[in-house]
C-alpha cells in the first residue's frame, strides 16, 4: 500500500498517518519530521533547511526530492509508505512521479484531509503553546496556512486529474476520521 496525505497545517495528518500505517504495517515518511531530525543532529541538510522551517516557508524541492528519493531506495520502504507532509509543490509531486517509474511503485491514493481553516489556526496555536517546535508561533501558524493554499493546495486539482484523489473530512474524533480513512480507500 502507497499512500499520500495532503491537507493543511493542524488538519491532523501526523496523528491519522500513525494510525493508518499501523493498520495497514507500512512506513510513515513525515518530511517534516525527517527534516526536524536532521536540524537536531546539525547535519548539512538540517543546517540549510533551518531558516526555511523558523520562518514558515518552504524547504526548496530539490532538498526534499534527494531525501524522498534515498528513503523510497531503503528495503523497509519496499512493502509500502505513506507520505506525510510530501509532496508539497507541483515541482516536488512530478519529481515524485519520476522516482515512482523507476521504482516501479504504483500510488494507491492520494487523501486530502480537509478542515475549516479558523479551526485549523485555533487547534495550531493551542498545540504550539506546548509542542516545542520553532515554527508553531501565531505569526508563522498563518503565513503555514497561507504558504498551503498557495503552493501545495494546487495538487489538489493534480491529483484529482490523475484520478487517485479522495478527500476525507478530518473533523471529529480521531476514531471516525480513521474509519472514513480506512473505508475510502477500501
Ligand atoms: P510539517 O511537519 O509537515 O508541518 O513540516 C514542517 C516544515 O517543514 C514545513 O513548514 C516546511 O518548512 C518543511 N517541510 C516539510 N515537508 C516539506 C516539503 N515536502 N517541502 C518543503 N518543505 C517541507
Amino acid at each position: 500500500m502507497r499512500l499520500i496525505f495532503l491537507g493543511p497545517p493542524g488538519v491532523g495528518k501526523g496523528t491519522q498517518a500513525k494510525q493508518i500505517c499501523e493498520h495497514y504495517k507500512i512506513i510513515h515518511l513525515s518530511t517534516g519530521e525527517i527534516l526536524r531530525k536532521e536540524i537536531f543532529d546539525k547535519s548539512l541538510v538540517g543546517n540549510e533547511a533551518k531558516t526555511y522551517i523558523d520562518n514558515g516557508n518552504l524547504v526548496p524541492d530539490r532538498l526534499i526530492l534527494g531525501i524522498i528519493e534515498n528513503r523510497l531506495k531503503e528495503n523497509d520502504t519496499q512493502q509500502g509508505y505513506l507520505l506525510d507532509g510530501f509532496p508539497r509543490t507541483i515541482s516536488q509531486a512530478e519529481g515524485f512521479q519520476k522516482i515512482t517509474l523507476q521504482l516501479k511503485h504504483r500510488l494507491n491514493g492520494v487523501i486530502s484531509l480537509t478542515a475549516n481553516e479558523e479551526e485549523l489556526i485555533k487547534r495550531l496555536i493551542k498545540r504550539g503553546k506546548d509542542s516545542g517546535r520553532s515554527d508553531e508561533s501565531p505569526e508563522i501558524i498563518r503565513h503555514r496556512q497561507k504558504v498551503y493554499w498557495t503552493q501545495t493546495a494546487p495538487l489538489l486539482e493534480y491529483y484529482t486529474q490523475e484520478k487517485i484523489l479522495k478527500k476525507v473530512d478530518g473533523l471529529g474524533n480521531i476514531t471516525d476520521i480513521t474509519k472514513r480513512i480506512l473505508e475510502t480507500i477500501s
